[in-house]
């Protein structure tokens, strides 16, 4: 089998951790595989760069960023290549430039354009280990470029889905994605398997596992990821194409964001075109907005609700301010949250949502908007609700069993 791996900041944050990974690349080798493994720069690593460059600069350079954070990269890949060589694993690293990984133009949040995997594949025949830096590439003006925060994961899909690889293994400190946070709910259990599009609804629970682009690109390229802890032999959770029988399970996971924060306008002049302009004003200031409600109007005025991340409430406040002539009154409110409910198994059953509804009414809990898609009922609550909403949804969907 050809193989990627890829070991995040906190799998290789130390000699020892690189220690480990180089022996579990050992293995995976001496068990007849082919192996690409990219990996992201030490933990911390990466933030310590961005501050030794404050230290000079509030706005560096986004040129000279990328020649900054990319080395980060270059550190672990080198040096796991030489642990590997050292014991008796044949390795190489590789830049992203040495890799094949072209971007596009823009520095410190470039996308992959395309990849050349044949660099890749002449050492794959020489029988060596490749170690990618990861979250990096080249310009076609030659220049360095990065991919944006944990742009290491993409790094490896992408390689991965050029190297048509039979798997791209994702490793971090958790084994798996949850059915919900076992913060918040110890019952929570470990998936064994999730479709990529339940993975981007629950974007909030894979935070820590996979950033939510490379699920995007794993999508896109049809690449299965396997997402699994470096620091146990558990099985992870798998990352794929919805399969057969996926639909019998009604409800796969239930997410909570608490960064919301609810908009309110009262006595909006009903007339073609408003709600354009409302919402292009909070497009132009990149106010990114997630349900929106407009109710039935009465005497030519509506109402209309939407929410936003909590941190663009004041830049909303200011836009919205410039409307005053078209709107009565307007509501902020920072204490609510978003409740999810997610799973492929909603598109072939009915009453998920009526559950959830039923579930909140037992615990008195208001729900305040909902808002759904084919596989996800959201609900926006009182934030002070939040948890206990996971605990209970958890448990209606019986969850933990
Ligand atoms: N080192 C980069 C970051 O911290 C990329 C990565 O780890 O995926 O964002
Ligand atoms: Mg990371």
């Amino acid at each position: 089998m050809l193989i990627v791996q890829k070991y995040g900041g906190t799998s290789v944050g130390g000699l020892d951790r690189i220690a480990n990974v180089a022996e579990r690349v050992a293995r995976a080798k001496k068990e007849g595989n082919d192996l690409v493994v990219v990996v992201s720069a030490m933990s911390g690593e990466t933030n310590k760069l961005i501050e030794y460059a404050s230290y000079f600069s509030k706005t560096p350079s986004r040129r000279e960023m990328d020649m900054l954070l990319s080395s980060g990269e270059r550190v672990t890949a080198a040096l796991l290549a030489i642990a590997l060589e050292e014991m008796g694993v044949p390795a190489i690293a590789m830049t992203g430039r040495q890799a094949g990984i072209r971007t596009d133009a823009s520095h410190t949040f470039a996308r992959i354009e395309e990849i050349d995997p044949a660099a890749i594949q002449d050492e794959i025949k020489n029988g060596k280990v490749i170690v990618v830096a990861g979250f990096q590439g080249i310009n076609e003006h030659g220049q360095v470029t990065t991919l944006g925060r944990g742009g290491s994961d993409l790094s490896a899909v992408a390689v991965a889905g050029a190297l048509h690889a039979d798997a791209c293994e994702i490793y971090s400190d958790v084994d798996g994605v949850y059915t919900t946070d076992p913060r918040i709910e110890p019952k929570a259990k470990k998936m064994d398997f999730i479709s990529y599009d339940e993975m981007l609804e629950l974007a909030s629970l894979g935070a820590k596992v996979l950033q939510s682009r490379s699920v995007e690109l794993a999508k896109k390229l049809g690449v299965k990821i396997v997402a699994k802890s470096s620091f146990s032999e558990a099985e992870g959770t798998i990352i794929a194409k919805e399969q057969e029988g996926m639909e019998e399970v009604l409800v796969s996971g239930i997410a909570l964001d608490k960064n919301q924060a609810r908009v309110t306008l009262r006595k909006v002049v009903d007339r073609p075109g408003i709600a354009a302009e409302i919402f292009t004003v909070l497009a132009n200031e990149q106010i990114n907005v997630d349900m929106i409600i407009q109710n039935a109007s009465s005497d030519g005025m509506t109402n209309m609700g939407f929410t936003i991340p909590q941190s663009e409430l004041e830049r909303a406040k200011k836009v919205i301010g410039g409307f005053n002539k078209d709107i009565g009154g307007m509501d902020f409110d920072e204490n609510v949250c978003k409740v999810s409910v997610v799973g492929v198994g909603m598109r072939s059953h009915s009453g998920v949502a009526a559950l959830a509804f039923s579930t909140l009414a037992k615990n008195n809990i208001n729900i305040e908007m909902i808002s759904t898609s084919e596989i996800k009922v959201s609900m926006i609550i009182n934030e002070k609700y939040g948890e206990l909403a996971v605990r209970t949804l958890h448990d209606a969907y019986q969850l933990d069993k």
